[in-house]
């Protein structure tokens, strides 16, 4: 197996055009699991560790760009207050080792159903920066996946970075798993509510063959809500909204859960967030 280590991101990018078929190993937490297990035994590894570029953030007018290589222990440290529902789901990764080296951009580029970054990068409307030797696009979050494990990411291209708008009021984030750490999802909900903008995102994990939003749980809230009032959220909104969320997802039968209990449990989870979060952004 060969070993690409580009240095700068010129070199990575010119090294993925060359090599399509490598796989790409940033923090390495799902790669070297797959090659441990012996899923995968690709011709060559594409090491993007050196490549400084990836693991910078910072601020664009309105939106902040994260570098797909900063690792969730730096998105709770430095991005906590900025991006509150990410730090939330980056706190719910594995374990301390598994956050300091685990990224955003290898959850996505792992694609998983069950990949906690995603519902609050939809819930907030994120964009993926996606480059190669040909150019560099951004493809909104919810058109990035594509089914199970699978994304609009062509051979020759590498993730960059993500861009989201800091979050201005209520930004939340819940899981349920059989365990408290080191588990995957059995679903999860994210939830951002902005006040200024009158607007609702959602996000839902690991209840469908991809992340996917609840546009009509969206749509029925941001009409629902009182946004000029600071009192409680009517519990028939909140019950119509969790119902709408259940409605989004389609979840299956495995052995983490059944589709029954993970359309419940959403409802439950929608309720909970959208008191959390409204709460948080009076
Ligand atoms: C013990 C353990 C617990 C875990 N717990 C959780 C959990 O609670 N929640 C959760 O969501 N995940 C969990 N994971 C999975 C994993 O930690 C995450 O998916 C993590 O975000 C992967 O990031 P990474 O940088 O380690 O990716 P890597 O393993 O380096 O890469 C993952 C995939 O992304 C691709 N990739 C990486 N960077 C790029 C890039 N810049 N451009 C294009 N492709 C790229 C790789 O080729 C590979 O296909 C766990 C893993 C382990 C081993």
């Amino acid at each position: 197996m060969d070993f690409l280590r580009p240095s700068t991101w010129e070199e990575a990018l010119a090294a993925k055009a060359a090599h399509p078929e490598a796989v790409p190993i940033a923090g390495g937490t799902d790669v070297m699991v797959e090659l441990n297990f012996d899923r995968r035994r690709p011709p060559a590894l594409l090491d993007l560790t050196r490549v400084a570029a990836l693991t910078e953030w910072g601020g664009d007018g309105d939106l902040l760009r994260v570098g797909a290589g900063v690792p969730y222990r730096r998105i709770i440290e430095e991005l906590g207050g900025r991006l509150p529902g990410l730090a939330m789901a980056a706190r719910t990764v594995g374990s301390p080792q598994i956050r300091n080296r685990g990224t955003v951009g290898g959850n996505l580029g792992s694609a998983s159903p069950a990949g906690d970054a995603h519902p609050p990068l939809l819930a907030a409307g994120a964009e993926i920066e996606l480059a190669s030797v040909r150019g560099v696009r951004r493809v909104p979050v919810d058109e990035f996946f594509t089914g199970p494990k699978r994304s609009v990411l062509a051979p020759d291209e590498l993730i960059a970075a993500f861009w989201m708008r800091p979050a201005r009021t209520g930004d939340q984030f819940a899981k349920i798993g059989t365990r408290n750490a080191m588990v995957i999802a059995v679903c999860s909900f994210a939830l951002t509510l902005d006040r200024e903008r009158r607007t609702v995102g959602t996000g839902i994990g690991s209840a469908a063959p991809t992340p996917v939003r609840a546009p009509a749980a969206e749509a029925f809230l941001a009409a629902s809500l009182d946004w000029d009032s600071p009192g409680a959220v009517p519990p028939a909104v909140a019950a119509e909204f969790g119902r709408l969320v259940a409605a989004a997802a389609a979840p299956i039968d495995d052995v983490r859960g059944t589709a029954a209990y993970r359309r419940h449990a959403l409802s439950v989870l929608a309720r909970r967030t959208l008191t959390w979060a409204w709460e948080g952004s009076r």
